[in-house]
């Protein structure tokens, strides 16, 4: 099994090739070694430097780092999120505990931007929740009670105001929360990468095939060299599962993406002009869609049980056409055209929607499984595993520790048919919607 770079990937596309990328060929010993370098291996990696200057922390990713999810998602830094099933006010207690994670998420990414004078074209715009359905109403009305309660800021919009806000008919209500925070992903993973301290020693394009205890150490065999390490933590997020980690409790759902060139003068008059905004879905299979500050329309729309290794250009192409329809619902007057790439990414979900943030024994740790709020949440997991890999606690601990924990999973082949038909489900729920 293999994971590949590809070039199908706008966000990807918009940044400068690097020219210092190391490969794995020889056989290292470590103190620190981290598998998987998105945001939360490279948190990791970067927290791990700072409090260890002088020992020697290994960084290690399958492809080029940064350059799975964490520069394939759709860029939504987010305050809050509805899909969840926290809608009705029992569960107040628990959404609040969510919401505080992902306050902490955006926090830490400000930080790390404020520091680093980092250019990821941050928008504090927020987010809309919008549906087509005059139906989805109550779902909103809700929401809006629990936000309130919380004292999240928000507003309801409906189909005249949107138009104007959004450039399309398509949608007739919506759920404005003003703290979503818009930005370019591949820009803001590039410089985590850019910026990691000395000590971290990055290797790309080394897949770890398998990892063993033995003797207090961890042997982990890659395609070209083993790494012996005392502590490791596993940052693969959608692939924890194929490395046998906390595999009752989390499984791979496959998403594709779509994003257009910049719209010209003519089109993007033709849908008013508007400013920068982005949408999620009311549904939780409907469609994700955002324009970008650059005019180009970003489209999520199709989420699944897929190989997590490759997509074939084929299939992606059976997406891209899911998705040009897509466009077309919400801005007939578009061309046909317009879409230039198409990229899958992998997630990784749990039963209940809680992330994982583990100590697995005294010397492995793992951190993953955001769903949709891995910006944030995954650069917060990466820097607070860490520490609590280096036997310290903090505040942001206790808060994610509060949390519920993720539930169990049957085993396979029944967890891949109850998922599959939980997502027929709510695609049939969301098929106005994508
Ligand atoms: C289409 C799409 C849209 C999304 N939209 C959003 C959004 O708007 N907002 C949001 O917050 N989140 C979103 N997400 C989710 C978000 O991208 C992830 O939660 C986040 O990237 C997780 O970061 P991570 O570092 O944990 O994992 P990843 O970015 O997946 O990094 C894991 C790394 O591990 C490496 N790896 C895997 N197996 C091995 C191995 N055996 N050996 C070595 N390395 C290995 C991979 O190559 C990869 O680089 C979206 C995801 C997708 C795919």
């Amino acid at each position: 099994m293999e994971l590949i770079n590809d070039n199908k990937c706008s966000w990807i596309n918009d940044l400068n090739s690097r020219d210092n990328i190391k490969n794995l060929s020889s056989n290292l010993s470590c103190e620190w070694l981290i598998i998987g370098a998105g945001y939360t291996g490279l948190s990791a990696a970067r927290k791990l430097g700072h409090l260890h200057p002088d020992q020697k922390i290994i960084l290690v990713d399958a492809q080029l780092a940064g350059e799975g999810a964490s520069s394939r998602n759709s860029g939504y830094l987010v305050d809050t999120t509805l899909n969840d099933g926290f809608t009705s006010s029992k569960e107040l207690e628990n959404y609040k505990k969510k919401a505080d994670i992902y306050k902490l998420g955006i926090e830490v990414v400000k930080k790390f931007i404020k520091e680093h004078q980092v250019d990821c074209d941050w928008n504090e715009c927020g987010k809309y929740f919008a549906s087509s359905k005059e139906d989805d109403k109550k779902i909103l009305e809700n929401f809006s009670d629990i936000l309130s309660k919380l004292g999240f800021e928000h507003n309801l919009f409906y189909n005249k105001d949107l138009k104007k806000k959004l450039g399309t008919n398509f949608y007739k209500i919506a759920l404005y929360t003003k703290g979503g925070i818009l930005l370019h992903p591949g820009k803001l993973v590039r410089a985590m990468i850019d910026t990691l301290p000395e000590n971290v020693n990055l290797y790309e394009n080394s897949f770890l095939l398998n990892w063993k205890k033995f003797n207090g150490r961890i042997n982990c065999n890659f395609q070209n060299g083993k790494i012996k390490t005392k502590k490791i933590i596993f940052a693969t997020n959608g692939f924890l599962r194929s490395l046998g980690i906390k595999q009752s409790y989390n499984f791979p759902i496959t998403l594709t993406a779509s994003m257009t060139r910049s719209l010209n003068d003519e089109e993007f008059k033709s849908i008013g002009e508007p400013n920068e905004w982005g949408v999620l879905p009311v549904r939780p299979m409907g469609a994700t869609i955002r324009m970008t500050k650059d005019r180009r329309i970003l489209i999520r729309n199709t989420a699944e049980v897929y190989n997590p290794y490759k997509m074939s250009k084929s299939e992606l192409d059976k997406r891209s056409i899911k998705q040009k329809i897509g466009i077309k619902k919400r801005f007939p007057q578009l061309p046909d055209n317009i879409i230039q790439t198409t990229w899958s990414g992998i997630v990784s979900r749990t039963r209940n929607s809680s992330q994982i943030f583990e100590k697995l024994d005294d010397n492995t740790f793992v951190a993953g499984c955001y769903n949709g709020s891995g910006i944030g949440v995954g650069t917060l997991f990466g820097e607070q595993i860490a520490i609590k890999a280096s036997n310290e606690n903090t505040n942001e601990i206790e808060t994610i520790e509060s949390r519920n924990k993720p539930t169990w999973l049957p085993p396979q082949p029944f967890l891949n048919l109850g998922v599959k038909a939980r997502l027929i489900y709510e695609r049939l729920r969301a098929r106005s919607e994508t």
